[in-house]
């Protein structure tokens, strides 16, 4: 077995060998940056890798926690000047080294209920709500600090009774004539805890003449698994998304989550070798660059963004002139243009680490006295909502199609 590792790691050969340990990487590499450890950059990873194929380190399983150790936010491979895909090698490497180190048996456990019954998943939001709300001290509105520290006392945003998907799975017809149909993909954040989200973005679609069809039970993009080295399980997830997109009669698939369209869009089709059909991308983007739609708010709010990693950065000024002109805010682009430090399991697996590098994001959000930070992704939403509950600060964490949907489509 250790034979077909070493082996499997050997296909990564032509990917390694585009590295030319320039270093470049290590600028914008958060964990790096935070502990200047050369095996936390992707430049240390992939000579670990290219060392186990060559022969020259013995353990292959000694690696995995230093492939594992990533946030996978994707700033080594876009600041790469050698264009090394990154992202491919650490998730092969991953499901590789996996057939070394197995998952523990309740990791396993909880990755197939959350992947592979979601009406399950589902059925328990009730519970979670429930104890969430029974069993925490609430922070604010929607913000609760649970009694019993989850991984080192985190503030968690509620899981919500019902389901996004129980709401709005299905047709939700246009307002008025009909313009066009598109879906909507919330990704399990928005289905389950950020539902006024899923709320605002297809109320405001079908304020502006677009029908939207919802999953009736929304299935995982399947990036938790591809994060833990479970490839096989990624791929049926794809397959199951695509496999929905494709029944349906749709030009387009919106978004909220950057990493969502990430695996769906870039590593899915990569891996699976089927795109889906439709054109995939973020709704803001949508609503400006498809729709045109009329969006004006005179707001005057002292406002920045956080813009995730997985978020088109082709797109930044796109958002940031919506946020500032549509939105008619008081913006400034934060000093602090890292990750969050989320990376979804990656914070449940390592805390302490994802939380210092949220942490100086909150303190410039805080010093500085911004009244809210829009983010268009709800993984990052709950990391910057946990670091500034932890920094004492006011500020709100809002998706940008939120406060028109509050101001203007709720009131129609
Ligand atoms: S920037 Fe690219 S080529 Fe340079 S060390 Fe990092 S991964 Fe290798
Ligand atoms: S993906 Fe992000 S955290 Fe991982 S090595 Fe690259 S820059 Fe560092």
């Amino acid at each position: 077995m250790y034979d077909d590792v070493v082996k499997e790691l050997k296909e990564l050969e032509e990917l390694v060998l585009k590295c030319m340990k320039c270093g470049t990487c290590h600028a914008d590499c958060p964990l790096y940056n935070q502990d200047g450890k050369e095996q936390s950059v992707a430049r240390g990873k992939i000579a670990l890798i290219q060392s186990v194929y060559e022969g020259r380190l013995e353990d292959a399983g000694k690696i995995l926690k230093h492939i594992d150790y990533c946030v996978l936010c994707g700033r080594c491979k876009q600041s790469c000047p050698s264009g090394v895909k990154t992202d491919e090698i650490f998730l092969k490497a991953k499901s590789v080294l996996r057939k070394i180190e197995k998952m523990k048996g309740w990791q396993k456990f909880v990755l197939s209920i959350a992947m592979e019954k979601p009406e399950l998943l589902a059925k328990m939001a009730p519970l979670m709500h429930m104890g969430l709300k029974f069993g925490s001290k609430k922070i604010k509105d929607d913000v609760f600090k649970p009694i019993i520290p989850i991984a080192g006392g985190r503030n968690v945003v509620s899981v919500k009774s019902k389901t996004f998907a129980d709401t709005y799975g299905g047709l939700n017809k246009a307002k008025g004539e009909e313009k066009m149909t598109v879906i909507f993909y919330p990704g399990c954040a928005a289905n389950m805890i950020y539902t006024s989200w899923g709320e605002a973005i297809v109320e405001t679609l079908n304020y502006f003449g677009v029908s939207v069809y919802v999953p009736e039970v929304n299935h995982c993009c399947g990036i938790p698994a591809a994060t833990m080295g479970e490839l096989d399980l990624f791929k049926k997830m794809v397959n199951k998304n695509i496999d929905y997109f494709d029944s349906l009669d749709a030009k387009y698939i919106v978004t909220c989550c950057p990493t969502c369209q990430y695996g769906l869009n870039e590593m899915g089709p990569k891996q699976t070798g089927r795109s889906p059909e439709q054109e995939m991308m973020d709704v803001v983007v949508f609503l400006e660059e498809v729709l045109h739609a009329d969006i004006k708010l005179e707001t005057g709010e002292k406002t920045t963004i956080h813009f995730p990693c997985h978020y088109d950065r082709s797109k930044d000024s796109l958002l940031e002139s919506f946020v500032k002109d549509n939105l008619g805010t008081d913006y400034t682009k934060l000093k602090n243009q890292s990750c969050c430090g989320f990376g979804g399991t990656f914070s449940l697996k390592h805390y302490g680490k994802s939380s210092d590098i949220s942490t100086s994001k909150a303190e410039e959000i805080s010093t500085k006295g911004f009244q809210r930070v829009y983010t268009p992704c709800p993984g990052c939403a709950m990391q910057l909502t946990d670091a500034l509950a932890k920094e004492g600060s006011e500020a709100d964490v809002s998706h940008p199609v939120q406060l028109f949907y509050e101001s203007v489509v709720k009131k129609s």
